[in-house]
C-alpha cells in the first residue's frame, strides 16, 4: 500500500506526475529514447519547457513583462541571486524562520539590510504584523510560508517598493498578485516537483542592474536565452510540467486553495479539540502546507508512542524539524484529503487510549 506522506520536502507528488515522469524515463514523447537521453535542445524538450512556462504563467496569471525561469541551485541559490540582481543600495527583509534568516544573510553580502521585524526570540511562532517597509529600499523580501515553523504570509503584504518572495513551500497553492513582484523564487520539491530545478519568475524591466553580475547568477543571463543558456533540468521540468497539467485538470489555483483550506481546517480542528495535542504557531497565522503540533506538556513523554501508531498506519513524515521539536504534518497540495483523515483518526484513537 502507497504510505500517507507528510514530508516537508522532498514531498508527496500526484500519481499523475508519477506515472508520466516514469514513463518519459522509459520512453520520451514516443522519440524511442529515455527522458535521460535526449538533448535538451530537441523539439520535443522545447516544448515541455515552453508549455511549463506558459502553464506557470497561466496558472499564476502572470502579467506581460515577466519571464520564468527554470534554474538550478535550489532557493538557497535564489537568496544570493536575488539581491546580486536587485539590491542596489538597500532592501527590507522579514526575518520569519530559519530560511528567511538566510536570505538576510546572504543580502548583506550585497548591500543594507534592513530587517524590519523579527519573531526569532519567540521560535518563530508568528509572523510579525505592524513594520514599516522604509519607501527608499529596492526591495521588501519575505518569506511566504515558513515550512519549519509552520506560519504563512497568506496575502501578499501591502509596502509601497516592489515584493521579492521566496514561495519554495506555498506557491500554487493560492492567488497572489504578480505585479507586485519583482521576482518570486521557489524551489520546485515542496509542491511541484522533484529537487533540481528553482522556478523564477522575474519583471524583466526590473532587471537594470549596474553591478557586474557574472554570467550564470545573472537573470538577464537566462531571460535572454529563455531559460536554455545552459542545460535545463530536464527531468525535474519534465515532472514540473506534469504537476502544473494536473493543477490545471484540479481546477486551477482557486480550487487547489479551496481543497487546502479544507484539509488543513481539519487537522488544525482536531488539534484544537484533542486534549493530547496543541499547535505551535500563532493561531492567525497558522500555515495551510506545513502544521506543525507538539504533545501537550503533561503528555510529552508519549511522542514516541504516537509516532510508532501513525509509522504503524502507514504515516511517514510527521517528526517535527530538528529545530522546532514535536510533529509536523506537510500536507502540500497533492495531498489527499483523506490520508489528513488518516492521521486525524490516528490522533482520536490516540487520546482514547490514553
Ligand atoms: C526548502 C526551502 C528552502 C530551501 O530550498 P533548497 O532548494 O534546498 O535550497 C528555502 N526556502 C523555503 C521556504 C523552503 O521551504
Amino acid at each position: 500500500m502507497k504510505k500517507h506522506n507528510f514530508y516537508a520536502g522532498p514531498s508527496i507528488l500526484s500519481e499523475y506526475t508519477i506515472k508520466n515522469t516514469a514513463a518519459a524515463v522509459e520512453n520520451f514523447a514516443g522519440m524511442g529514447l529515455s527522458l535521460l537521453e535526449v538533448s535538451h535542445r530537441s523539439k520535443e524538450f522545447i516544448a515541455v519547457s515552453d508549455e511549463a512556462r506558459a502553464l506557470i504563467k497561466e496558472l499564476l496569471d502572470v502579467p506581460a513583462g515577466y519571464d520564468v525561469l527554470f534554474l538550478g541551485g535550489g532557493a538557497s541559490l535564489q537568496f544570493c541571486m536575488a539581491p546580486y540582481n536587485f539590491l542596489k543600495k538597500k532592501a527590507s527583509y522579514l526575518d520569519t524562520g530559519t530560511w528567511a534568516a538566510k536570505a538576510i544573510k546572504e543580502a548583506k553580502f550585497f548591500g543594507e539590510v534592513d530587517v524590519v521585524g523579527s519573531s526569532k526570540a519567540d521560535n518563530y511562532t508568528y509572523i510579525p504584523k505592524n513594520y514599516t517597509v522604509s519607501e527608499d529600499s529596492d526591495y521588501f523580501h519575505y518569506t511566504s510560508n515558513n515550512t519549519i515553523y509552520g506560519t504563512e504570509i497568506k496575502e501578499d503584504p501591502i509596502v509601497k517598493v516592489p515584493l521579492i518572495s521566496d514561495m519554495s513551500s506555498d506557491i500554487f497553492s493560492r492567488p497572489v498578485d504578480v505585479s507586485k513582484y519583482d521576482l518570486i523564487y521557489a524551489g520546485a520539491q515542496k509542491n511541484l516537483g522533484p529537487a533540481g530545478v528553482t522556478i523564477a519568475i522575474v519583471k524583466v524591466d526590473a532587471l537594470n542592474s549596474d553591478r557586474p553580475i557574472p554570467t550564470m547568477l545573472s537573470y538577464k543571463t537566462h531571460t535572454d536565452k529563455e531559460s536554455m543558456f545552459n542545460t535545463p533540468p530536464v527531468l525535474p521540468v519534465f515532472s514540473v510540467l506534469q504537476t502544473l497539467k494536473w493543477y490545471k485538470e484540479m481546477g486551477g489555483i482557486v480550487a487547489l486553495q479551496k481543497k487546502n483550506i479544507e484539509k488543513a481546517g481539519l487537522l488544525y480542528d482536531e488539534i484544537d479539540r484533542n486534549r493530547l495535542f496543541k499547535g505551535t504557531a500563532n493561531p492567525e497565522d497558522r500555515s495551510l502546507m506545513n502544521v506543525c503540533f507538539v504533545m501537550n506538556e503533561e503528555y510529552k513523554d508519549l511522542e514516541g508512542d504516537f509516532n510508532k501508531l501513525a509509522t504503524e498506519r502507514g504515516m511517514v513524515g510527521i517528526k517535527g524539524h530538528r529545530s522546532a521539536g514535536g510533529f509536523r504534518a506537510s500536507i502540500y497540495n497533492a495531498m489527499p484529503i483523506s490520508s489528513v483523515q488518516a492521521l486525524v483518526d490516528a490522533m482520536k484513537e490516540f487520546e482514547k487510549q490514553h
